[in-house]
């Protein structure tokens, strides 16, 4: 059969626009990846260059007495952040966070959630080592802070696991540990927004602690649900909003499916 000549060249003009489209396509996605890639360059130097100053920091007494200034280690790109208290002996020989036993039972648990330490950021409330692994000042969590702020800044994860009471009460001040663990919160904080926060017990105390240990277990394994719940509005009938913070501020307290 002839296909007729203005039906020939509608033909034509389809087949052309075709290709025009394919054609912005791929260049929108190069473009896009070029963009991630950059980003990435950019986020990397930035971070290069704060663990450098990180590691010449002697903002507070800590530094007197550690051998080394331990900034955090991970993924640049992490969703999920951990944040503890602050390097003991072994991370303080080896300048890692999370090394000692107390780290290999959060490697297991990462584990159980199919997680490695690599897919993941952590880090502590104070960098630097206090002698005897005593608690950690509320003058040396402050003068740290500036360092920790500028982590989350660029990490921008989806999800801020804090362990352990001291990183709870540097992000949600006025809760106790052991009524907010195995809840998800979340929260503006004005020097970095709006984040999700989800409080579980330090592994080092869990660790020979039989009951705290199922507990910390069980609450890590929510894990995944939480951050999948953090990456979608909160349903009005899934907010409380019983939970109260100091300075008269209010989180927002939001179930998920375990
Ligand atoms: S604990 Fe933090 S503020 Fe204190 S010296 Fe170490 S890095 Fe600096």
């Amino acid at each position: 059969m002839k296909i007729q000549k203005p039906k020939l060249k509608q033909q034509l003009k389809a087949q052309r626009l075709i290709v025009k489209l394919f054609f912005i396509l791929k260049l929108s996605l190069q473009f896009l990846r070029f963009k991630f890639y950059l980003d990435l360059m950019i986020k990397q130097e930035q971070f290069n260059k704060l663990n450098e100053k990180m590691l010449l920091c002697s903002q507070c007494i800590l530094r007197e007495t550690c051998r080394t200034v331990v900034p955090g280690e991970g993924l640049i790109e992490a969703e999920i952040m951990f944040i503890g208290e602050g390097p003991g002996q072994k991370e303080d020989e080896l300048g890692r966070p999370f090394v000692g036993t107390a780290g290999k039972f959060l490697d297991e648990m990462l584990a159980s959630i199919n997680l490695k330490r690599e897919d993941v950021y952590i880090a502590n409330v104070v960098k630097c080592r206090p002698p005897g692994n005593r608690d950690p000042l509320p003058e040396e969590i402050e003068a740290c802070w500036p360092w920790l702020r500028e982590q989350i800044k660029i990490i921008n994860p989806k999800l801020i696991v804090l362990l352990g009471k001291h990183a709870l009460e540097k992000f949600l001040p006025g809760q106790k540990i052991s009524q907010i663990h195995g809840k998800a919160l979340r929260r503006y904080i004005p020097e970095i927004g709006t984040y999700v926060f989800y409080a579980l017990y330090h592994p080092a105390a869990a660790l020979y602690n039989g009951s705290m240990r199922e507990v910390l277990i069980s609450d890590f394994k929510k894990i995944p649900a939480v951050l999948k719940a953090a990456e979608k509005p909160i349903k009005i009938e899934n907010v409380n909003t019983n939970i109260k913070l100091k300075e008269n501020k209010q989180g927002i307290l939001f179930n998920f499916n375990e």
